[in-house]
């Protein structure tokens, strides 16, 4: 199953671009994580959090062919750009040449934003997953959304309507402690600072294409039969804790 090691290690690593958008600690707390540093890891490979279920478990919403490519491939080579602008930029620090620093620091925006969001993508969807949340969670979108059926409808048009690549995300606004619903045009574009990512869904078209070609109004319409409720209402639980 998962490696809490590797998961530790990629909370740790990821700070720096989650601390950026104010959520560091508490996406580490949100997995049951810490920030402790681990011993160092030496291939790129490992400090890619595990899919936490079986690549065909989310059949047949979506193929394990496509959860295959997405997590060994797209998903490692946001980890791997990742981690290399973290090194280019330690490197800029201590020789103190930093021509570079705005290329790097937009490589970290991408490919860390990348990162955080694949991570949450894997854990909140479920092959156990769909129906409707409960608790707490249901209780903020009747607060705040007029209701589960307006969440929905409002974050399924959202993602449907994402410009080219990008994602459909539901988060807190610390400053408010509301649920709002944004888009992400690639992964670190059309934010709000000091929001929590509580439910994202991927609409570049590697997530959807192998099976749904130009249908990414289906796939969105399939993801909630798999969304893990329970996740992102301890993720509602986790946001609420920086605003106590
Ligand atoms: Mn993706």
């Amino acid at each position: 199953m998962q490696n809490p090691f590797t998961r530790r290690e990629m909370m740790k690593g990821v700070g720096a671009a989650a601390m950026a958008a104010g959520f560091g600690g508490m996406l580490a707390e949100a997995h049951g994580a810490t920030m402790e540093k681990g011993p160092s890891i030496e291939k790129i490979e490992d400090r890619l959090p595990p899919l936490p279920y079986p690549y065909d478990a989310l059949e047949p919403y979506i193929d394990k062919e496509t959860l295959i490519l997405h997590h060994d491939k797209h998903h490692l080579g946001y980890v791997k750009g990742f981690y290399s602008a973290l090194d280019k930029l330690e490197n800029a620090r201590a020789s103190g040449d930093f021509e570079l620093v705005k290329h790097w620091s937009r490589e970290i925006a991408f490919h860390g934003s990348g990162h955080v969001l694949h991570t949450l993508y894997w854990d909140n969807m479920s092959p156990n997953g769909g129906g409707q949340p409960a608790g707490d969670l249901l209780a903020a979108m009747n607060k705040n959304m007029g209701g589960f059926e307006k969440f929905k409808q409002h974050f399924a048009a959202a993602t449907k309507a994402v410009e080219a690549s990008g994602w459909g995300i539901l988060a807190m606004e610390l400053y408010r402690g509301n649920l709002t619903i944004l888009q992400a045009e690639k992964h670190q574009d059309l934010t709000i600072w000091g929001v929590f990512p509580l439910l994202v869904c991927d609409v570049w078209e590697h997530a959807y294409y192998l099976k749904y070609q130009n249908r990414r109004g289906e796939y969105v319409d399939n993801f909630f039969k798999i969304i893990n409720w329970h996740e992102v209402e301890n993720r509602l639980k986790a946001a609420r804790k920086i605003l106590t």
